[in-house]
């Protein structure tokens, strides 16, 4: 590891006060950026100890939602999205990731801004356009098995890895921002993440010294809930697909539904095309295959994912239908905002 010097913040107020360069990170749990300074991918001069941040444990709820601070661990908002019937999905998603030690480290805020698990962003030894831009892109013709289909360039395939931002997603949570200069800024989560393009080493749309002071789920995500991810064990690992759903019935028409992949896409992945198509409509095998195929239509496959699409498929029409079967075999609870664990 290079040295570095530490600075330490101890509330929001004092992010004004903080001497930030391009060269400085946060430092939350530490279960990501440790690693990656320790591989010397990440190399900051600087890091700011986020650990006695006053006040960003805390999760509120409110009238209309739920405020989660960015230091709340994923084991705590595991824990508490369980007991919250609304928030089902986040609950399953989050104990999904990682390990029991990992969640109790990891934080809300560092687990949106985890980066990639692309063994090429990992690898120095190998060009990466993510870790060095104008290098190339080792994935494009080499292993790529765990890459994405969805949000691909020339420059860049790696999927973004979070469990929990999928999940977020689906339930249409915004994060909350402190700018190096003070200034408040809310950004909704499907504008957060930035797709590779020409500038991959740009996953998201914030600024030199934003600081993710929490992220906000309003209240409302109606129907029953489900977060299914398919990996290669059972525990300590990425998802090659997920998908998290809400989905709420009125008879047999769609009057309700949430949406969101991972493991397939550069972000994670709002799949807009497929819920134009069920929004509204009769709920029927054949609409959910209308459905992922619209979706699938802009996929792209690289060689070892080819099998992606088809997995996505699958486990996109075995979410969806049992999530119907459990309404139907819970009359009255089709417009509740409940979820049947
Ligand atoms: C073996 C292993 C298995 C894993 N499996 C999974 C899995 O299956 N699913 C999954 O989703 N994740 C998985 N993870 C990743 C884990 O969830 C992340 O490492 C963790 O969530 C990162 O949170 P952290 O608080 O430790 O972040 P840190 O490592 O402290 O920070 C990560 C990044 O976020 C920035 N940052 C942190 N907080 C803030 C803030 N408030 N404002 C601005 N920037 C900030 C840091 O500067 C850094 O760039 C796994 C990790 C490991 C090591």
């Amino acid at each position: 590891m290079n040295p570095f010097s530490v600075q330490t913040l101890g509330s929001e107020g004092d992010v004004e006060k903080l001497n930030l360069d391009a060269q400085t990170r946060y430092l939350a749990g530490g279960t990501n950026l440790v690693d990656l300074m320790k591989h010397q991918i990440e190399t900051p001069v600087s890091l700011v100890d986020l650990s006695e941040w006053e006040g960003a444990s805390e999760i509120e709820k409110t009238g209309n939602g739920y405020r989660i601070g960015a230091m709340v661990t994923n084991t705590e908002l595991a824990n508490f999205a369980w007991r919250e019937p609304s928030l089902s999905v986040l609950s399953q998603a989050l104990l999904s990731g990682a390990t029991v030690q990992l969640r109790n480290r990891a934080t809300t805020g560092g687990n949106l801004l985890q980066r990639t698990r692309c063994y090429y962003f990992y690898d120095t030894a190998k060009p990466c356009n993510k870790r060095e831009p104008g290098t190339g892109c080792s994935a494009l013709t080499g292993m790529n098995r765990i890459h994405a289909i969805f949000g691909t360039s020339e420059q860049c395939i790696a999927t973004h890895p979070s469990d929990m931002a999928v999940a977020l997603m689906a339930l249409n949570a915004s994060v909350s921002v402190k700018t190096a200069m003070g200034k408040n800024r809310d950004i909704a989560l499907r504008e957060f993440y930035c797709t590779p393009g020409e500038t991959p080493e740009r996953e998201n749309v914030l600024e030199q010294g934003d600081l993710i002071t929490s992220v906000y789920i309003p209240a409302g995500t109606r129907g029953t809930q489900h977060y299914y991810k398919v990996r290669d064990r059972a525990s300590y690992a990425f998802a090659l697909v997920s998908v998290a759903a809400a989905l709420e019935l009125n008879e047999e028409t769609i009057h309700s539904v949430s949406l969101s992949f991972g493991g397939v896409g550069t972000i994670p992945w709002y799949p807009k095309k497929a819920l134009e198509i069920l929004q509204g409509n009769k709920f029927s095998v054949q609409l959910l295959e209308k459905a992922i195929d619209a979706e699938l239509a802009d996929a792209k496959t690289f060689g070892s994912n080819d099998f992606k699409p088809g997995l996505l498929r699958r486990v996109f029409l075995s979410v969806m239908l049992s999530l119907a079967q459990r309404q139907k075999k819970q009359p009255g609870h089709e417009g509740a905002l409940y979820e049947n664990r």
